[in-house]
């Protein structure tokens, strides 16, 4: 396939008259296409995670990346994904976008990682897997031997979708990336780095699979808006490291809260910037929060999460509200 040839595609270099793209020459400097290839935000993003510029490829969110990872790897009809369940609702949405079967296979009761379950559910038509860790809504990450069995034992491509690695105690799978050539890695700058709004996910993958990748992307899939906020708050990483410190901090606070509640029967140990807990009846709490303004998730109908409820870690003063609120929630 050839890609859609862009105007900034063909030339790279220091012109100063721009003719080339039909763009209004007023209103500098929105005026102007951005960059396809966001070749700035891609080195700084490299060097912060250590990797060559080459395993970096920039969505409009990561669920840009992974919708682009069905696209490009999986034929539809005749390929599926396995996913491991409960968990990041994205990647079904995709598969079913795309006419890819999905596989299910559900982490142990304790919302540990099987690998040999994973290992049994694949075949020579299994085309992508993915693993969330630390994995949305459990809260947990997951075990990094186990990850490493299924990497290793595997023909097809293994996604580890790391938006809340910032957060976790762990180190993640980012060093193995340039040895692991089908080791897909996902993080965001929605989460830590407080940028949900500006949408940008980022994939690290061998530079091979990336090449693909890149020729189905749109052309101008990140704005100029985008590139130039993402780097103006990777500047600032005593910030995002503050953010996280006080965000962990709270959530140990509220996790202690929570278990003090007599109708909370467990809030699970958590890896991220959210806790997930079991309570005796999920939607009348989950009601009666959102009566008072207060909204949070109810993860009740999921398979593994029967009664559990998913809270974010907010400001200690949202946090407050929740906790006077459910003090006086009345079982
Ligand atoms: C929040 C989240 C993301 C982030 O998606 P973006 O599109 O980058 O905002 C990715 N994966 C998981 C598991 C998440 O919970």
């Amino acid at each position: 396939m050839k890609p859609y040839s862009s105007a900034r595609d063909e030339y790279s270099g220091s012109a100063s008259v721009f003719l080339d793209a039909n763009e209004n020459p007023f209103n500098d400097p929105l005026n102007r296409y951005p960059d396809p290839q966001q070749t700035l935000l891609k080195q700084r993003i490299a060097k912060l995670k250590g990797l060559p510029e080459a395993y970096v490829f920039l969505g409009n969110g990561s669920d840009e990346g992974i919708d682009l990872l069905f696209r490009v790897l999986c034929e539809p009809g005749r390929d599926h994904v396995i996913t491991v369940d409960p968990s990041y609702g994205m990647y079904a949405v995709c598969a079913e976008m795309n006419n890819v079967e999905r596989r299910s296979v559900l982490l142990k009761s304790d919302f540990s990682l099987d690998p040999d379950a994973v290992l049994a559910a694949v075949d020579e038509d299994t085309s992508l897997i993915f693993l969330c860790s630390p994995n949305n809504p459990t809260s947990n990450s997951l075990e990094r031997e186990a990850m490493v069995k299924i990497i290793d034992g595997v023909n097809c491509m293994v996604v580890v979708d790391e938006a809340y690695i910032d957060f976790s105690k762990g180190p993640g799978l980012l060093s193995m990336l340039q040895e692991k050539k089908n080791l897909v890695i996902l993080q965001t700058l929605s989460k830590a780095w407080g940028l949900a709004g500006i949408r940008l996910g980022m994939l690290f993958a061998h530079p091979e699979l990336l090449a693909y990748i890149s020729r189905v992307k749109y052309p101008y899939n990140i704005s100029g808006l985008t590139i130039e906020a993402a780097l103006r708050g990777l500047d600032d990483i005593e910030q995002k490291d503050k953010w996280i410190k006080e965000i962990l901090e709270q959530r140990s606070k509220m996790a202690t809260e929570l278990e003090s509640l007599p109708y909370v029967r467990r809030v699970y140990a958590s890896d991220a910037n959210f806790l997930l807990i079991k309570v005796d009846d999920p939607s009348a709490v989950y009601e009666f929060l959102m009566n008072k303004g207060i909204i949070i998730r109810d993860r009740s109908s999921v398979p593994l999460c029967e009664g559990c409820l998913r809270i974010t870690v907010g400001t200690g003063e949202e946090n407050r509200d929740l906790l006077s609120a459910l003090k006086i929630f009345q079982p």
